[in-house]
């Protein structure tokens, strides 16, 4: 069975997003195997972003994701990267379709790409790398 990293992201955990968030993933049928709320370091953030580093919207990314707690877990379940990619919806949360939990919660609040709610791994390669980052133990 797969397994992917996903992170409500400071945004969704400061708008009391967390547990629609799990519950989505639990609804869908996906299996929580690990479960955690805390604010990232500025370490963990550049290894988990290493592929922005770069980018213009890196620094503020990483600024904005150790801005506060967001909850980190491993889902598992058939195809559950892509599942919930698709569950997430696109990027940008103004062109998320409705039924997403982007298109559902997501608002351009000014900074609407940066804040997205969620992220989710988006390869095996990926999820396999994020998940060692977040939860060595497992
Ligand atoms: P994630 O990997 O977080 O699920 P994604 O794969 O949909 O998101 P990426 O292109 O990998 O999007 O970008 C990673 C994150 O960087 C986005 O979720 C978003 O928070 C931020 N980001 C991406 N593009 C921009 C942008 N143009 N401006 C600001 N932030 C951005």
């Amino acid at each position: 069975l797969e397994r992917t990293l996903v992170l409500v992201k400071p945004d969704g955990v400061r708008r009391g997003l967390a547990g629609e968030v799990i519950g989505r993933i639990e609804a869908k049928g996906y299996r929580l195997v690990a479960l955690d709320l805390r604010t990232p370091d500025a370490a963990l953030l550049a290894e988990h972003y290493a592929e922005h580093e770069g980018k213009p919207f890196y620094a503020p990314l990483v600024e904005f994701m150790g801005s506060g707690p967001v909850v980190a877990l491993v889902a598992e379940g058939q195809r559950v990267i892509e599942g919930f990619r698709s569950l997430a919806g696109a990027t940008d949360p103004t062109a998320a379709a409705p039924g997403t939990i982007r298109g559902d919660l997501g608002r351009d609040w000014g900074l609407a790409v940066q804040q997205n709610l969620v992220h989710g791994s988006d390869s095996p390669v990926s999820a396999a790398r994020e998940i060692g980052l977040w939860f060595p133990a497992l």
